[in-house]
Formats: structure tokens, sequence, C-alpha cells
């Protein structure tokens, strides 16, 4: 039997996998490993043995890590070796956060002007039901005149069928007239308690719904039937696969809905489940003790499985390019954002769930709110006596210089997503005007987290922005789009090297969901994900990390996925 790496256009070299003979000195057939990977170059992650050339991996774990001729003596008769032809091999990659899209959707992203949105709505338009709503999200206000979303854009196109698109970061929503008529939104529609009904100079909805007045109309789209949920979920993770990725970190506050659940379950009863999954409990702000005690047992129930839980997740506030983020000083031109919890309410919920040893995950992207987030941490720890609870701020955008040594003393995790330092146009024509240049130079502070000691995972927020982890780390290493500007980077004090950026979404992605020892490393005892790559990007320029590609994914010692041959069989 051979088995064979793809020849793909980039590396123009043929690696082959071959089976190995039986060694002289087998082991007996229980304790042999299934398979050693040879001839490769090995980024551990593990700092007691940083760098190896082979491991060998039995069931769904690595059982040793070392030269080849260490690990060829694990090997047994029937056991499988595989040459890696000097390829660079890395833990699977873990998006520390992540999300499950709700829905099909028109993909936006990047659209640039009202005419590409028309179009990409209408192209998406024609493959649905002609009376079907139509929904799409990515888009960012430089796309439309003015820097302003407004519903007769979409009416040009779209007369007499609703339509709903919301933005990249998903915290406003631009409805069309039709489907302001079908959800009553008009000038009389009293503005609800946790959003904006944006109103022009008349009182009239613009079709701007902010926060949670989105819901006034995206209540009405129909929903999912649990077979189109399966599929959804089968294409998602399959794409993950594809990126290197073996873990999933689902942040979607209040977790799963039944449908999901049950696509969840389904695929890991299929053996169609290529990640490791994780999933929120819901937040509430008056748990009961009871519902809390439910949460740990069901959550220590499914520890070690495919589908795993232990955390809840809160949102803070909103994003700074909607002005809903919340800052220590107003934006430029006014406003601070209005925080969705008080402190108090904060306090109290984050301290339930802390008593309990549930983790917490509070979205807080302006300064204002990640103080409050670690205010409440620290709160927690005091009235709790509790330690070592791993919380967790998501996003982190512009967290004020102070807070910085707070991750490292109150042991709060740092979860940030690199690509969101792309200096794309939305980021320098809206984001910064909106917070000026000195709170622009502590945005995405990647490095300041690292130098003030925080332990820092690193994640997509995937559908917000793509979720190719090498695309993440070509950021942190960069701040450059993927043309390459700005010359040197945004805000270059903040770039971090790719092995460090390699870390944030290895081991300490793993340790932000407490599964440090089960996942995160290439070392013995642990599972056995990791990605072949097809250059090795730790000696490459960050910039040839854009023609980087996965070779392949292995979750648990099973392939998941494996990059089509270009130009055909060898
Ligand atoms: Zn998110």
């Amino acid at each position: 039997m051979t088995m064979r790496l793809p020849r793909t256009a980039l590396l123009g070299c043929l690696a082959i996998l071959s089976v190995g003979l039986a060694a002289p000195l087998a082991r007996a057939a229980g304790t042999a490993a299934e398979r050693i990977y040879v001839n490769a170059r090995v980024w551990t992650g593990d700092s007691s043995q940083p760098a190896a050339e082979a491991f060998a991996v039995r069931g769904d774990r690595i059982v040793t890590v070392g030269t080849t001729a260490e690990v060829r003596s694990h090997a047994g008769p029937a056991t499988e070796i595989v040459d890696l032809d000097g390829h660079r091999v890395v833990p699977g990659f873990n998006d520390a956060h992540w999300h499950l899209p709700a829905r099909k959707d028109a993909r936006l992203d990047n659209a640039g002007s009202v005419a590409v949105i028309q179009q990409r709505l209408q192209d998406y338009a024609r493959t649905l039901p002609a009376d079907a709503w139509v929904t799409g999200r990515g888009w960012m206000p430089p796309d439309f005149p003015d820097n302003t979303a407004h519903k007769r854009y979409l009416d040009e196109a779209f007369p007499d069928r609703p339509v709903v698109i919301r933005d990249r970061d998903g915290h406003q929503a631009l409805a069309n007239t039709r489907a302001l008529q079908l959800a009553k939104v008009t000038r009389g529609t009293p503005e609800p308690a946790d959003g904006i009904v944006v109103r022009d100079a008349n009182g009239e909805p613009t079709g701007l719904l902010k926060e949670g007045a989105a819901a006034l109309v995206r209540d009405l789209l129909p929903e999912l039937t649990a077979d189109d949920t399966y599929q959804l979920l089968l294409g998602e993770v399959a794409a993950a696969a594809s990126f290197g990725l073996t873990s999933l970190q689902d942040a979607t506050e209040g977790g799963l809905t039944d449908n999901e659940r049950a696509a969840v379950t389904r695929a890991i009863a299929g053996n169609r489940l290529p990640v490791r999954y994780r999933s929120a409990v819901p937040f509430e702000e008056r748990p009961s003790q009871r519902r809390l005690r439910r949460h740990v047992a069901d959550c220590e129930a499914a520890h070690g499985t495919l589908h795993t839980c232990g955390f809840a997740k809160l949102i803070l506030d909103g994003t700074v390019d909607a002005k809903t983020a919340v800052m220590l000083e107003p934006y430029v031109g006014g406003g601070n954002g209005v925080p969705f919890l008080s402190q108090r309410d904060l306090d109290r919920g984050v301290a339930a769930y802390d008593r309990a040893g549930l983790q917490v995950e509070i979205h807080a992207i302006g300064d204002g709110a990640i103080r409050m987030a670690l205010d409440a941490f620290e709160h927690a720890a005091k009235v709790n006596g509790t330690s070592g609870r791993r919380h967790r701020v998501e996003h982190i955008e512009v967290p004020a210089l102070a807070d910085l040594p707070r991750f490292r003393q109150l042991g709060v995790i740092a979860s940030t997503q690199a690509i969101f330092a792309t200096p794309d146009a939305s980021t320098l024509l809206n984001y910064i005007p909106l917070i000026g240049d000195e709170r622009g130079s502590r945005a995405q502070p990647f490095r300041l987290f690292d130098d003030a000691g925080a332990r820092q995972a690193f994640g997509s927020d995937y559908p917000v922005y793509p979720m190719d982890p090498l695309l993440g780390i070509y950021t942190a290493a960069t701040r450059q789009t993927r043309a390459g500007t700005p010359e040197g980077g945004w805000f270059p004090h903040n770039r971090i090297g790719v092995e460090t950026a390699l870390a944030h979404y290895t081991r300490d992605a793993a340790f932000a969901e407490f599964a440090d020892a089960d996942k995160g490393t290439i070392a013995a005892g642990k599972y056995a994900d990791f990605v072949v790559l097809s250059r090795d990007i730790l000696s490459i320029p960050p910039r040839e990390l854009l023609d980087t590609r996965v070779l392949l994914t292995v979750m648990g010692g099973r392939e998941t996925y494996r990059a089509p041959i270009a130009g055909g069989e060898p």
C-alpha cells in the first residue's frame, strides 16, 4: 500500500507516503503504533521538546514524539509509516471564537459599492424561490454613499420582495421597504429598549436597524428545517477541516439551538464531525442554582466527547463601527456607547456562574466595557474566593493601557481575533476616524497583550471574518491587507511573530477552553490533532503565508482533509 500526499502546483514535487516493512523487533500488536509519521519538521508547541522529526499515533492519541529512529522503534508488523517529505507539521488549529452561521446568506464582504451589493443580492436571489426573503451579510458603511446605509439602495433592486442584510459585525441590519412593511416598522414604531430604529429628519425609518432593533425584521425570517441545519453544519465543518482546524469554540450567546444541537449529535453519530466542537450554555442574569447545577453536570458528562461545553457567553457592548462599543472617552463626534448591562447586574450574574464553576466569556470591545468585564471577574474571584476559572474577554479591541496587566493578574484570557487588524477601507475610513489616532494606536494590540504576560487565544469570529487561521497569522505578523497595504503595516508596533501567533492559535486556544491536557501541542498523550502545511511557515517571509496551503488535516488520528491533487493522479 502506498499513500501519497498531493502533488500541488505549490509544491512542485511529490511527497511519497509509504508503508514501512515490519520492524525486526516488532512490538506486540497491542502496544504498537498504528501509524508513524517520519521525515517531518514538527513544531510541537511543547517547550520541553519544541522540535521533532517524527511521531507515532495509536487510536486517537499521539504515543511518542522524537527522532525518526526513536519513533520507528514503536512500529509493529502492521504499523503504517508515513513519510512527510520534510513538510512542516503543526498542532491542529483551534479557533477560540467561531460561530455556526444561522443561515445561508449572500456574502457581501468587500463589496465596495451599492452596485456590487445589489448585484450579489440579485445573483443570490435567483437561487431562491421567487417570493423568499433575500438575506445577506458582510456590508460595511463605506460601501454606501456618505458612509450611510439606506433602504432606498435595496428598494432600487427589490421593490416588492423583502430584503434584510446584516453588516459585517452583525450589530446592524438594513431592511428594504417591503421588509419594513411586513414587520410593521413605521414612524410610529416605539424605540426598542435594546436597539435603535434609525430615522430621517421626518421621523421616517431609514431601514437601518441597530443592535436589538434588527430583531423587529429578522424575527420574521422563516426557520430552517432540521435537515437544512444539518447540511449547513456539514458544509461549515468541512470548510474548517480544509483550513487545518481541528477544534472550534462556538461563541454564540445562548449556545446552540435545538436544531443545531441535533445536527451536531447526528454528525457525531454518523462519524461526520471532523472537529472538536465546544458550545455555550445560556447566560442568565439571575440563574437558579438548579439550572447552574444542571449545566455543570451536563458539561462534566460531555467531557472528552467531540461536543463539549462549560462556559456561558454574554455580550456587554456593540462595535466601534456602529459606535455602540462602550468607550471611556467619547467617540470623535460624540457618544460613548451604552453597556447592555449595568456593572451591578454584570457583577451579580458573573459571580453566580463563577461560583458554580462555569467559565464566562464577555464580549467587550471598547475600553469602557473591557474595564467593566475585568471588574466583574475581579469581583467574582473576591466574593467567591475562586481562582483558575479562566474567564475570558472576547475581542478586547481597544483596551486602556492601564488594564493590560490585569489580564495576567486576574488570570483572565485575552481572546482576540488577529484578522480584526486588517487595515481595510472600513478600518481606515470608519473605525479610526471614530476613535482617533491615540486609541487607534492601541487597537487590536496583540503585542501589548503578550508583553503584559496575558494568555492570548486567537479566533476568527467567523462568519464575521474568514476562518482561515493562516490568514489570521499573516495578519497578526504583518498588520497588512492581503494586497500588502499599508507599507510597513498598520500600527506595526503591535505586530507579533509567526511562531507566537501559531501558539495563540493552538496551545493557548486549548488552554482557553480547559483542554490543554488533551490538545494544543504535539506531545505524547495528546490527541493526534495536527496539520501538514505546504510551506514552512516558520522560515518563510510572512507574506508567503498567503500562498501556504493545508495539505493534510488529522483529528483524533483520523484524516479529515487532504488537499486535492493538482494535475491528476501521478
Ligand atoms: Zn463573535
